[in-house]
């Protein structure tokens, strides 16, 4: 190591989904959205070219416009809403401003893996509570003394959703910390708790557009929580950086959420592609995680999970592959187009009766 960077921060960072540049992949790999964005935010993105002012001058550093809309549609105060460059950049900052006891924040032993990055960037002791061994959280594993609580609803990668009952239970335990509920996949089936959110000034819920909204190269995601809560994120992004969100990001963000129909029909679509390629599958052999998320979660007793990881990859199928333990032999497969599932299932059909 030279002199200089004896001085310098080491951290060990979080490995996105590979984005291949190769065309004509099939792409499954990073749960984005098979389908396009809704009209109105093609339509946004063309106003946009054609009034340079948007462009020429700073956006509106509280993203005012799209604050209101989302207050809107989820039905809370303007105050309590938090908007940011992803859902990831909305958690990093819910890290920095809620997680400063010095006590370990919980979040699942087996989960997103930007968690613990998070941890030890920003000096965050963290312990992580084993699943039990149908991939479920124990409630009672987020009972004692702790410095916050994190969790994806449904979880990552498992795909598996909790219902409310079970969030509210560790809300109720956890009076005095944060408890983040990460609902980057909510809109494919599972229940929000923003509903809950009357009753539990500790609670923030984080959302995203990457998935059911089209929009993962937006960069767009939000918390919505009490005003305390919300009061406290916005000290620390002010003290951080004022423009997060662009105009552009703003603009698209407002037009995504005003078009509800579209909003159900395409997150409806990927619901039903998802539940006939379980089925599929199963008929393969491979056992699948119930899923309440746009992806699926796959093992098969026969063939390891990095050997069909590969294989797919050689014939152009991108899925994702974590060479961790416990899930190592699984698959996790974003849902994509009615034909995207066609060819991964080809492809497995005949993997599996041994032509592969
Ligand atoms: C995709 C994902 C995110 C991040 O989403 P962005 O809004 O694109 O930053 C956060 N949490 C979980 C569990 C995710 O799967």
């Amino acid at each position: 190591m030279k002199a200089i960077e004896q001085n310098f921060r080491r951290v060990t960072p979080y490995v996105p989904g590979e984005q291949p540049k190769k065309k004509g992949i099939v792409k499954l790999n990073t749960n984005e959205n098979p389908y396009p964005p809704a009209p109105g935010v093609l339509r946004a993105l063309a106003e946009l070219s054609r009034t340079p002012d948007a462009l020429r001058r700073y956006p509106d550093p509280a993203a005012q416009e799209l604050v209101q809309a989302l207050a809107a549609s989820c039905g809370v105060g303007e105050d309590q809403i938090f908007p940011g460059v992803g859902s990831d950049d909305v958690l990093a900052i819910a890290f920095q401003t809620f997680f400063q006891s010095g006590r370990p924040v919980l979040f699942p032993d087996i989960t997103y893996s930007f968690y613990p990055v998070w941890a030890q960037l920003f000096g965050v002791p963290y312990r992580c509570p084993a699943l039990d061994g149908d991939f479920r959280m124990r409630r009672e594993d987020y009972y004692g003394e702790n410095g916050g609580i994190l969790f994806p609803n449904p979880n990552a990668p498992t795909a598996i959703a909790e219902p409310l009952s079970f969030v509210e239970d560790i809300l109720r335990h956890n009076p005095d910390t944060v408890v983040i509920v990460d609902e980057a996949y909510v809109d494919f089936g599972a229940e929000s708790a923003i509903r809950l959110l009357p009753e539990y000034e500790n609670l923030l819920v984080v959302q995203t557009f990457s998935k059911s909204r089209s929009l993962a190269g937006m960069r767009i995601g939000y918390a919505v929580g009490s005003p305390l809560l919300i009061r406290y994120m916005n000290a620390v992004k002010y003290s951080y950086n004022s423009y997060t969100m662009s105009a552009a990001a703003i603009r698209c963000g407002v037009e995504a959420v005003k078009d509800e129909a579209y909003f159900r029909e395409t997150t409806a679509k990927i619901v039903a592609t998802r539940e006939r390629t379980a089925r599929a599958l199963k008929e393969l052999g491979f056992v699948v995680l119930p899923s309440s998320a746009n992806f699926l979660f796959a093992s098969h007793p026969q063939y390891p999970g990095r050997q069909l990881y590969q294989a797919l990859r050689e014939a152009d199928i991108y899925v994702r592959y974590f060479d961790s333990p416990r899930i190592d032999n699984y698959l996790r497969i974003s849902v994509g187009t009615d034909g995207e599932m066609e060819q991964l299932l080809g492809f497995l059909a005949s993997y599996t009766r041994g032509e592969g």
